[in-house]
């Protein structure tokens, strides 16, 4: 495990947090890695940054991101990995679609696209406009920016996922990589069915390892964290667990929630 001091937080909205620190390791877009919190957890988090500085980006939901928020520049986190299958970028024209905290995993793969000179447009959506994320980072880099707000404060009124449906019938896209709700992410696959774009989701499930020995983030004969998180939309797209079922620490399966 690497110990690493904070070395700078941003605050990104009213339950949203970024946490930078040395790199010093290898990570490709869209892997994740373990965080241990001393004494009180370890949990999965996405690299929302990639590079000589790496980042993760945390919404306070339970304990171990409450502490985690409580955590301040100069204080220590632990981290294993990276693991998993990150994005596989490919072809020029690229739609990106993250819904909530969903488009923290989605940023290194922005930047590393935009910089070997893909098109990439992003859709961003959030309950409201206070919640979107990292809309400037996104300008900042050179993709084109969508946003979408469930409640209509700013951009495309409603989902993301019916922003994403009509950008999709007035674009030419190569690829669509996504990251949000399960619920939203079905509806990104299904639009990606109809117009013929191949779509990669990243899933997000309990887990212990990180490394595919324990189990604990099963998910219809496939492990999350080995064989994911990031997946081809056919390898997930049917499966009886996809947008209905996680599992809870004991291992039971339990409903998704519209928000999971
Ligand atoms: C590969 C991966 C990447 C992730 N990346 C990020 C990220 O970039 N930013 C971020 O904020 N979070 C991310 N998460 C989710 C994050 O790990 C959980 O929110 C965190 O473990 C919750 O810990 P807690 O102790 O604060 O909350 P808990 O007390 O453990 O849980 C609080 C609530 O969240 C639910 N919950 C916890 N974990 C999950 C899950 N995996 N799926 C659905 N519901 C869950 C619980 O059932 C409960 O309702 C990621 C998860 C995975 C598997």
């Amino acid at each position: 495990m690497l110990v690493r001091e904070i070395e700078s937080i941003v605050v990104e909205s009213h339950h949203t947090k970024s946490f930078y620190f040395k790199g010093g390791f290898h990570a490709d877009p869209g892997q994740f890695v373990m965080i241990w919190i001393p004494g009180v957890d370890e949990i999965p988090m996405g690299l929302s940054m990639i590079g000589e500085t790496m980042g993760i980006t945390v919404h306070r939901v339970g304990d171990a991101t409450e502490k985690m928020h409580a955590l301040e520049e100069g204080e220590k986190i632990g981290i294993r990995g990276p693991y998993g299958k990150g994005f596989d970028i490919l072809g020029h024209n690229i739609m990106v679609i993250g819904g909530g905290t969903g488009i923290a995993s989605l940023m290194a793969a922005v930047e590393v696209a935009v910089e070997q000179d893909r098109d990439v447009l992003v859709a961003i959506g959030a309950l409201t406009r206070e919640e979107l994320l990292f809309t400037e980072r996104v300008e900042k880099v050179g993709a084109k920016l969508e946003i979408a707000t469930d409640d209509g404060s700013k951009g495309f009124e409603g989902f993301v996922s019916n922003l994403a449906g009509e950008l999709l019938s007035k674009g030419n896209y190569d690829q669509i990589l996504t990251c949000g709700p399960e619920a939203m992410m079905m509806k990104v696959i299904e639009h990606g069915k109809k117009f013929g774009v191949r779509t990669q989701v990243s899933l997000e499930r309990f887990m212990r390892c990180g490394m595919g020995v324990c189990g604990s983030c099963a998910f219809d004969g496939l492990r999350i964290c080995r064989d994911g998180p990031v997946f081809d939309s056919e390898e997930v797209y049917g499966k009886e667990d996809f947008d209905t079922y996680r599992r809870d620490p004991s291992g039971k399966r339990i409903p998704l929630l519209p928000s999971d």
